[in-house]
């Protein structure tokens, strides 16, 4: 294993992301415009009530549907679809956030909404978002997994996360508790990264098919690192290395063409992972399905420093172990090299999406000049098939 060269990665990716930060458009949302102030959030009102819900509450409501949607082949699209949903639904008295009902009882207006904003956005943004992906027009849809049904997308990806805050909301027991449910619900669990894996699996509560667990730990991101929604003094469980980073396929294209998945382990035991479906992509390439390297381990001897370190922060920081392990999960090995350089889990995640989107596209002609780590990518410098071969 070459750990400088991971480390170096791990810099770099993390350095590019912690100026080219990713956030969710909570402050382009007409009923949130008034807890920021010159564009920064207020966080000493966040537990000031706004009608029935503190602003903390409402954000998290917010998120937690966000968290849900903001995937899929252009999100500058799909947020803008979404704010602009909300600001309709809202200017017509339909406050999802406040009132989870609305959603449902007016579910004709929700559907006619996502109908026309949908629609819309396509009209303005396909055509450049084909030029730019080797596509074309009619291929883009913001409905998730190519969905087309609206009151199947509505339901499933806007109703569950709405309904969430809703059946807490019943089961709390009175109005005041009502005002904090979502967030007292969260912050029970010892660590972001058990509330993450909750959010997907809870007996009563888990939103199962209908989040992804990109989604889950892109939440955590969001309420932890970016919003600070959540504290608990002395409680790293609620740190910043508490949670997994929210990998999607920019972040598994662009770790697998700059070399670092090779580092970890073999291609063969990606293949055998279903990682790496061959000639399962597009044109006959090599389909790289990210998802599927949760709980892969490290194929690699890895230095001691960081499996003592890596060993500390899941028994410490995620809290999901009890034991000392000389496994590594793949998912969790830029952990300890991030706690070592004092980057964060955000900023690396950040970077990943930034250069995932604007630099390294799903094709087989990236914009690797000027991305901002073609001086370490094995893609760009010395293996090319990497680039050619691949695609998510
Ligand atoms: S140099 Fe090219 S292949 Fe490497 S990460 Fe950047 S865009 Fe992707």
């Amino acid at each position: 294993m070459d750990i400088e060269f991971l480390s170096a990665i791990v810099c770099k990716v993390s350095g590019f992301g912690g100026s080219n930060p990713l956030d969710p458009p909570l402050k382009d949302v007409d009923a949130f415009n008034h807890f920021f102030h010159d564009d920064i959030l207020d966080t000493d009102r966040l537990d000031k009530k706004d009608g029935c819900c503190t602003r903390r509450e409402l954000i998290l409501r917010f998120l937690l549907l966000n968290a849900v949607l903001d995937q899929g082949p252009d999100i500058e699209g799909v947020r803008e679809m979404m704010v602009n949903i909300i600001d309709d639904l809202y200017s017509k008295e339909i406050r999802i956030f406040h009132k989870p009902l609305d959603f449902f009882k007016e579910i004709d207006i929700s559907v006619d909404d996502i109908i026309h904003h949908h629609d819309r956005i396509k009209g303005v943004r396909s055509k450049d978002w084909a030029d730019r992906n080797q596509s074309t027009p009619n291929k883009y849809n913001l409905y998730m997994d190519n969905c087309k049904q609206t009151l199947n997308y509505a339901i499933f990806r806007w109703g569950v996360p709405i309904a969430v805050p809703y059946l807490l909301s019943k089961d709390c027991g009175g109005e005041e508790k009502e005002a904090t449910c979502l967030g007292d619900y969260l912050s029970r669990f010892p660590s972001s990264e058990v509330m993450s894996e909750n959010l997907k699996s809870h007996h009563r509560y888990g939103m199962g098919k209908a989040i992804g667990d990109k989604a889950c730990h892109l939440f955590a991101k969001w309420v932890v690192s970016r919003f600070r929604l959540i504290e608990k003094d002395d409680d790293s469980g609620w740190g910043e290395y508490s949670y997994e980073v929210p990998f999607d396929s920019n972040a598994g294209r662009v770790l697998w063409r700059v070399g670092y998945f090779l580092e970890l382990a073999d291609e063969s035991e990606y293949i055998k992972k279903d990682v790496i479906q061959r000639e399962k992509g597009k044109e006959g390439t090599h389909y790289i399905r990210v998802t599927n390297i949760r709980k892969m381990i490290v194929g690699k001897e890895t230095p001691r420093h960081i499996v003592d370190l890596y060993n500390d922060i899941c028994i410490g920081h995620l809290k999901k172990a009890k034991m000392r392990s000389q496994k590594i999960q793949i998912q969790r090995f830029q952990h300890p090299i991030l706690m070592q350089q004092n980057n964060k889990v955000s900023e690396f995640d950040d970077g990943l999406i930034a250069i995932g989107r604007n630099y390294c596209l799903n094709h087989g002609n990236p914009d690797c000049k000027n991305c901002p780590i073609n001086d370490i990518c094995r893609g760009y410098n010395s293996d090319p098939s990497l680039i050619t071969n691949y695609r998510t």
